[in-house]
């Protein structure tokens, strides 16, 4: 059996470094968006997972909750940003339907108040780390005590099109440095296959 701390297996917390609400938030989100969607979590390759927070939003701590709940990671090629800079995610089994999640304002709004110190504690310049737990461990009780219905909202998309990035498994060797590289990657110099740190110059 897991063990659990706040609602959410103690391995996330352990992998994603700290406690801090947005981690909780994103395990949840993914969680209730398998749930909808009568999904397992991903062992393998099946099920995408589209974020649609973008690179430039704070709060990415998200982005590790859902991958760790749902299992379609970024290391796996199953998890993507779509850039929109909104707390939700959208989950997607080819030949299934497409389920959006995403996080109430209303939920937006109490979270606010209630982690107040710790977001203070945050804009100080203070790491989530170094915050001590009576700022964040009752917010993470109210967090779990919820219904997945209070944080979230959920629609089925309809006509959902993606289409995932086809993956190139073969290597090459590059012509100047020797080390191997996947094909996709290769630019062609003076008639010889190289890398791209040799096509374009090393840093
Ligand atoms: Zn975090
Ligand atoms: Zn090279």
């Amino acid at each position: 059996m897991e063990r659990l701390e706040f609602g959410i297996p103690e391995w996330a917390f352990e992998f994603h470094g700290h406690k801090c609400p947005y981690m909780p938030m994103g395990y949840r989100a993914g969680a209730y968006a398998l749930k909808l969607a009568k999904l397992d979590k991903e062992k393998d390759h099946r099920t995408f997972l589209l974020s649609e927070m973008s690179e430039e939003d704070m709060n990415g701590c998200f982005n590790d909750g859902v991958q760790a709940s749902t299992g379609c990671t970024y290391g796996k090629g199953l998890f993507s940003l779509l850039g929109y800079g909104k707390l939700a995610i959208i989950i997607y089994r080819p030949g299934g339907k497409a389920i959006r999640v995403h996080v109430r304002n209303s939920f937006m709004d109490e979270l606010n108040v209630r982690a107040s110190e710790f977001f203070k504690y945050r804009k100080q310049g203070m790491e989530p780390s170094e915050i001590p737990s009576e700022a964040i461990d009752p917010v993470l009780e109210w967090i779990a005590g919820l219904p997945d219905e209070d944080i979230f909202e959920y629609a089925e998309i309809q006509d959902f099109k993606f289409k995932p990035v086809k993956k190139d498994g073969s290597k090459v060797k590059c012509e100047i440095c020797g080390e191997y590289t996947y094909e996709s990657d290769i630019k062609v110099l003076n008639g010889k296959f190289v890398c791209k740190p040799d096509y374009y110059g090393r840093k």
